[in-house]
């Protein structure tokens, strides 16, 4: 992969929106992206809209759901990705 993202830059940047706003890119795909969405409309949009209901989820849920229970699924979230070790339903 070298200078040929221009192609693929508004499915690259919508493929990439949430882990743009979620802060999970690395540093090189971060300028990509913030490259992009300064200069695509469109994709700056899709942004601005994804972050607002991000901001929305983020802040209802936080409303909503008991900080303990939160943990807990997202400790479950986060367990049962960690270890898929093959059998899903082992009794
Ligand atoms: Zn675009």
């Amino acid at each position: 992969m070298n200078e040929n993202h221009a192609a693929t830059d508004c499915a690259q940047a919508i493929e990439w929106l949430h882990s743009y706003i979620d802060g999970e890119l690395d540093e090189s795909d971060l300028d990509t992206m913030r490259i992009h969405l300064d200069q695509c409309p469109p994709c700056g949009d899709a942004h601005e809209f994804e972050r607002s209901l991000h901001v929305v989820i983020s802040t209802k849920c936080a409303e909503t759901i008991p900080p303990d229970l939160r943990d807990k699924l997202i400790a479950l979230v986060v367990g049962e990705s960690g270890k898929s070790t093959g059998s899903p339903a082992d009794p």
